[in-house]
């Protein structure tokens, strides 16, 4: 297992620890600027070829086999970005840390602002899932963030480490294999988290699962997950401190595997499907990692875990069924394969019947749409209000974890337009999959928040849904995407609502 440990963000980075890499990663302004510190630290380093601006890169081994890397950061970003390249420093530091023995890693920054993103975007290159009949070697990753002068706010280093670790745990649930990470034993982790963890914070914990869901009338998520052996479960975290003035909650999609259902995947299709549960997992996280390092004051906080398989067997849905939701509403079943969206409606209309949501921010890989609309590294972001539209995508671009919006226009496209039932209030599908599919995925969702005028545009609840399907993962590795971002945007509500 690979270990990774923030050790210092400061000015000056000292003695580094024994190891058999050194990885020096910072743009060319950076590097030249820190070029006598930097050296100072082995005689080794080739900083010079990249800190005069010849090179972007350079390597030096010696005669023990030490390596010694030197990397330049790219600095070109448009405003879409945020403070630094994570993605390329997530890709730089993946190739040039080493695959084996101890490495440290010092990254030099531009500004102190900097510091979250690249934080997070080293944590995610170690992933920790792995399942080779060579168990993985024992490693340490120390990592240094080096300032350019003291700064200016005091750095908390182990909030920073929390953040991180919740990064890679996020990542290894997604990178779990179907057999292994199912809608039973995810409920087994969390639970077990939740008790090592999460319970000593005063966090409560609430499942609801398998027959219990049809029968207390979560009838969407009931139908997803029924035909799977391991039964769905609705997972409930709650943190409700005394001076709470307003009720946030977090819904993410846990899909553990989605075959399509009987509208099944091809054999190109299915392969990958084990991520559908990567909402969950960054609301999962992003919960946990709040809950440590900067529990709300002002509001109640809860992340539900819409956590489903959706199988195949004489018990499966069926496309032309009818399915009442826990809202109400009842969907006309036109595409088994949009099961994301169903899942996520009970989550939403559990947060509106019982935990008076004031804010709603659901998280999901829930359409491949989504690429068209915002590309590989941008989420998608939909909301009923331009200010949370914009708190949410600055908490992305502050993150690492980025957003762009998806068109908002209920009157266009909305489910009455788009997924319009002769029999029921809705179908789950779009027939037409040129009108913002992204968008009718998220209104789908919407339609079943209440009451119904609270969320209106410009109401008074906010409700932000983000389609992470393609930031889910980079290469075959998940990217941990949602703790930063949600992370970052309890911390705006904490500010917000106090
Ligand atoms: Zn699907």
């Amino acid at each position: 297992m690979t270990s990774v440990f923030i050790r210092t963000v400061s000015e000056s980075v000292s003695a580094l620890s024994a190891a058999k890499t050194l990885l020096v990663v910072g743009s060319k302004e950076a590097l030249a600027a820190s070029a006598s510190h930097i050296s100072a630290l082995t005689a080794h380093l080739p900083l010079a070829a990249i800190s005069n601006g010849h090179s972007e890169s350079a390597s030096h081994i010696d005669a023990d086999g030490n390596v010694f890397n030197v990397m330049a950061l790219s600095t070109k970003k448009s405003r879409h970005f945020g403070s630094i390249r994570g993605d390329l420093l997530h890709d730089i530091v993946s190739k040039n840390a080493g695959k084996d023995k101890d490495a440290n890693v010092v990254v030099v920054l531009d500004s102190e602002e900097q510091v979250l993103t690249a934080a997070l975007s080293v944590a995610r290159a170690f992933p920790l899932y792995t399942n080779k009949q060579k168990p993985a070697a024992e490693r340490v990753i120390n990592v240094h963030f080096k300032l350019q002068s003291a700064p200016t706010q005091p750095v908390n280093v182990a909030k920073l480490q929390t953040l991180a670790d919740a990064v890679r745990d996020a990542g290894k649930l997604i990178d779990m294999p179907p057999n292994e990470l199912n809608p039973t034993t995810y409920v087994e982790i969390v639970r077990a988290v939740w008790d090592s963890r999460l319970k000593a914070a005063g966090v409560t914990l609430e499942v609801i699962q398998g027959t219990e869901l049809r029968d207390r009338g979560y009838g969407a998520i009931w139908n997803v997950g029924k035909a799977s052996d391991n039964l769905p479960a609705l997972v409930i975290l709650s943190h409700t401190p005394a001076a709470a003035k307003k009720n946030v909650v977090f819904v993410g999609k846990g899909i553990t595997f989605d075959t399509g259902g009987l509208a099944i995947k091809s054999k190109e299709g299915m392969p990958t499907m084990k991520v559908d549960m990567g909402g969950s997992a960054g609301v999962f996280q992003g919960f946990v990692s709040t809950i440590l390092t900067a529990p709300p004051t002002n509001y109640n906080l809860h992340a539900i875990l819409c956590i489903a398989e959706n199988s195949i067997d004489e018990r499966a849905f069926r496309p032309d069924d009818i399915i009442t939701s826990y809202s109400g509403k009842t969907i006309e079943v036109n595409n088994t394969d949009a099961e994301g969206r169903l899942v996520l409606c009970d989550g939403v209309a559990h947060a509106c019947k019982h935990l008076s949501a004031d804010v709603i921010v659901e998280m999901a890989t829930l359409t491949g749409a989504q690429a068209f609309a915002t590309g590989l590294r941008h989420a998608g972001v939909l909301s009923n209000r331009e200010d949370f539209e914009t708190t949410v995508v600055k908490s992305g671009r502050t993150s690492g974890d980025l957003a762009y919006p998806l068109i908002w226009s209920p009157e266009l496209i909305g489910i009455e337009t788009l997924m319009k039932s002769e029999v029921a209030d809705m179908k789950n599908s779009a027939s037409n999959r040129s009108n913002a599919p992204s968008t009718g995925a998220g209104m789908f969702v919407w339609s079943h928040l209440s009451p119904e005028e609270k969320w209106v545009e410009g109401g008074e609840g906010r409700w932000a849904h983000i389609d992470m399907a393609y930031p889910v993962t980079v290469g075959a590795r998940a990217t941990g995407y949602g703790v930063g971002i949600l992370s970052t945007l309890a911390g705006e509500l904490e500010k917000e609502f106090a």
